[in-house]
């Protein structure tokens, strides 16, 4: 007899909507891909940038001299 493993709820940080937060819901924490993807979305627009750091100094030598 499995244990009834009370789905646990969180809200949806995009819609704000009920989701499962288990391993059933690869949205998780999102309701659905929908939220999922337009939270990506705004990943990628100015709100969260994210500095890129380049490797500055730590390539090889390239003289330029191609
Ligand atoms: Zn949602």
């Amino acid at each position: 007899m499995p244990t009834p493993t009370r789905p646990r709820l969180v809200r949806c940080p995009q819609c704000s909507g009920m989701s499962e937060y288990s391993p059933t819901n690869p949205w998780r924490p999102f309701c659905s891909e929908r939220c999922k993807l337009i939270d990506l979305g705004q990943w990628a627009t100015d709100a969260y940038r994210i500095p890129v750091e380049e490797p500055d100094g730590s390539l090889p030598m390239d003289d330029g001299d191609h």
